[in-house]
């Protein structure tokens, strides 16, 4: 087998592990479980814990329970005649005597491995046994003389079932003793920057037993930043082949945008007028635009995409706005009524409960170009809607699309189709880098001047009917609150049960008041409930989680979080930004079960001391890890087998300052091929294509 190596061929480790020796289909099944199909994969499932043997204990000072290693003479055996009564050896240091025991074993062999009177060396668990020590049917039994060629620290890699210790140790041995040598892609001024070592030996040092594994060792971040450059740089090259999109260049001169202004009565802040003006220099570039819009929950990002929407008409092209609901778009569409009052915009909005008769009037107009602006779910694309002459796509609340997704849908779009997504969803920067890598991006940090941060207080659960007292004031004034329920292990059966106790309970307290919303409800069921609680039919909302993202309830502003140290920081961020957009005064209050972590208490201290998205993220970042943020598990970050965007932040903005600096210089990107082919980032470039 090893002389179809080349020792210098990456192709090498995209092989699958079937080619090695002793590996069969059977063992390639198992490991798939675990994400591992290629040699390349074996590379990335890290020893969980190194076992050390290394040193040898004097029997007497053995800990029950724990992996020793003693060097002892073998005194006395004991084979009993008895069927299954287990083979005893005594053996003997100088501080004491030990029992190593045998179950299933031969005389023979026994007497083979540990010779009477001779000098050996045993590891295993240490157990005690009827007031001895004792080793049963011990791993390690070796000769004194052969001490040297003892492996004394072994790896241990989280397996899955079927796979044993054995099996895999001869997969990741014959790899790792064939690791090929690969031609550097990285600058040497690059590596002597970091002191980083070569690929193949940062790897053996990643699977060395003695060598410490940290996020900060070189060799790891060695591949780390090999993972993140090649993440990196096919975003970026991916957003080259965007910028060079062509289109038809708009034309227009904000006459609407000048009557618009009219018809809301607060003025725009600094911040949302200078994305306009971001957005619109895009608008008549002959590129095609593709910008995210960033900004905290009730930063105002809907008012600037209806007035950008309003150039694109001017222009003579046709609008799509994607909202994640239907009961969002409904608003989104609400909304343009005011802000478009008294303009010629023919604009609609078609949802799953439009009839019949007037959807195909309104799929009609969109083809003939008579209908400028069309409301919706991103079902809107999904269904055969045609537009005459399409200039740009909003999607609204979205964070869960992946690169791919984003470019089908510009292609979708047509020729000259600008995209601009809009999330509230606040993103530390370096993650920003890896989600939104291949788009400009646009971040509404302001806050509209006339906003007041709701307040926020923590209360123990035992003090509820404080609350509750509250509450009865409130709703005399006809104030509308939220009582969200808390997160039972992520069964949404549990969560339905906790929410369907807590509104029996509240309903009690006050009869047709209140209304219940879970996970278990239909879209329909769902939506009529929120619009029970838009139309302050109810006044007090239970729910499970997760409120419906973006939906604006002015009048809501009070919102209660039940077991809220269970929810992450940035999802309460969210929840509590649902409240206090009108005029009164937001209110934040929550509740925990008593005996909160530290960890726990330094959460609710962070949301209770800033309003700031931004920061919370960051530090939401740093308390729980990046895989937690609200909703990137779906986005595929995680994908990375060792950078972290935590502990590796100067990596990523090395690697992406280094990227900027390749590209300015025109440099040849070919060296890069193996490294972007290894971690599977290359054929996302290929899919995209031109
Ligand atoms: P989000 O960014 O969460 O989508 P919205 O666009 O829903 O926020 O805006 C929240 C509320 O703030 C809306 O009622 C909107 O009319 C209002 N708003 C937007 N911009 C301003 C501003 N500059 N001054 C005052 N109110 C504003
Ligand atoms: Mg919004």
């Amino acid at each position: 087998m090893n002389m179809l190596v080349t020792h210098n061929d990456y192709n090498y480790l995209l092989k699958d592990i079937t080619i090695l020796k002793g590996v069969g289909k059977k063992t390639l099944e198992l490991l798939k479980k675990k994400k591992i199909r290629t040699l390349f994969d074996v590379l990335w499932n890290l020893p969980y814990e190194f076992i050390d043997r290394s040193n040898f204990v004097e029997i007497k000072k053995l800990e029950i329970g724990k992996i020793c290693t003693i060097k002892v003479k073998v005194i006395k055996y004991n084979f009993p005649r008895k069927r299954n009564l287990p083979n005893k050896i005594i053996c003997e240091d100088l501080s004491g005597k030990i029992n190593i025991v045998f179950f299933n074993s031969r005389e023979g062999y026994i007497r083979k491995i540990l010779p009477l009177n001779k000098d050996v060396i045993i590891s295993g668990k240490i157990n005690y046994y009827k007031n001895k020590y004792q080793i049963t049917n011990p791993k390690y039994v070796i000769p004194i003389e052969k001490e040297n060629l003892f492996e004394k620290i072994t790896a241990k890699y989280s397996l899955t079932e079927g796979i044993t210790e054995n099996i895999y140790k001869k997969i990741i041995d014959q790899i790792l003793k064939n690791i090929p040598n690969l031609d550097e892609w990285h600058n040497a001024e690059i590596l002597k920057k970091n002191k980083f070592e070569d690929w193949k030996t940062s790897i053996l040092k990643l699977h060395d037993p003695t060598k410490k594994q940290t996020f900060n060792s070189t060799h790891y971040r060695r591949l780390a930043y090999d993972e993140i450059f090649a993440h990196l740089l096919v975003l970026s090259q991916i957003r080259k082949k965007i910028k060079k999109m062509e289109k038809n260049q708009k034309v227009f001169k904000n006459l609407f945008y000048e009557k618009i202004k009219k018809n809301f009565n607060f003025n725009l802040t600094n911040n949302q007028e200078l994305i306009i003006r971001e957005i619109n220099k895009d608008f008549s570039s002959k590129y095609k635009m593709f910008r995210v819009l960033q900004g905290d929950v009730g930063s105002g990002k809907t008012i600037i995409s209806l007035i950008v929407a309003s150039n694109v008409i001017e222009s003579g092209y046709q609008v799509a706005f994607m909202a994640p609901t239907e009961i969002l778009a409904n608003q989104h569409f609400e909304l343009a009524k005011k802000i478009f009052n008294g303009l010629k915009i023919n604009f609609e909005l078609l949802t799953g409960k439009t009839e019949n008769v007037k959807k195909k009037k309104i799929l009609n107009d969109l083809k003939i170009n008579e209908i400028k602006l069309i409301f919706g779910t991103h079902a809107l694309f999904q269904k055969k809607t045609e537009f005459k002459n399409l200039g740009l796509i909003v999607i609204d609340e979205q964070h869960k699309f992946g690169v791919k997704q984003r470019m089908e849908l510009s292609k979708k779009g047509g020729k000259n189709c600008d995209v601009l997504l809009m999330s509230a969803t606040p993103i530390p920067r370096t993650l920003m880098l890896t989600v939104f890598g291949d788009m400009d991006v646009s971040r509404l940090l302001e806050k509209p001047s006339n906003r007041k941060d709701v307040i926020t207080l923590s209360k123990p659960e035992s003090k509820i009917h404080e609350i509750i007292n509250y509450i009865k004031k409130e709703i005399k004034n006809k104030n509308q609150i939220f009582w969200v329920c808390p997160l039972i292990e992520e069964s949404s059966k549990l969560d339905y049960e906790a929410a369907k106790i807590k509104y029996i309970y509240l309903n009690k307290l006050f009869p047709k008041n209140v209304g219940l919303i879970h996970g278990a409800l239909n879209k329909e069921e769902k939506e009529e409930v929120l619009i029970k609680f838009l139309k302050k039919e109810i006044l007090i909302l239970v729910s499970t989680t997760v409120i419906e993202v973006g939906v604006d309830f002015p009048n809501a502003n009070i919102i209660v979080i039940e077991n809220s140290n269970k929810f992450g920081l940035s999802q309460l961020h969210q929840l509590r930004g649902r409240v206090g957009r009108g005029n009164k005064q937001g209110i934040c209050i929550l509740l925990f079960k008593k005996n909160l972590s530290e960890n726990a208490k330094k959460r609710l201290k962070i949301l209770k001391s800033t309003n700031n998205g931004f920061k919370i993220s960051e530090e939401d970042m740093k308390l729980r890890g990046f895989g937690d943020l609200l909703g990137y598990k779906q986005s595929g970050i995680k994908d990375f087998k060792l950078a972290d965007p935590i502990h590796h932040e100067d990596l990523f903005l090395f690697a992406e300052k280094n990227i900027k600096k390749l590209e300015l210089n025109n440099e040849n990107l070919k060296k890069f091929e193996p490294l972007l082919k290894l971690y599977d980032r290359a054929n996302i470039i290929e899919e995209i294509g031109n």
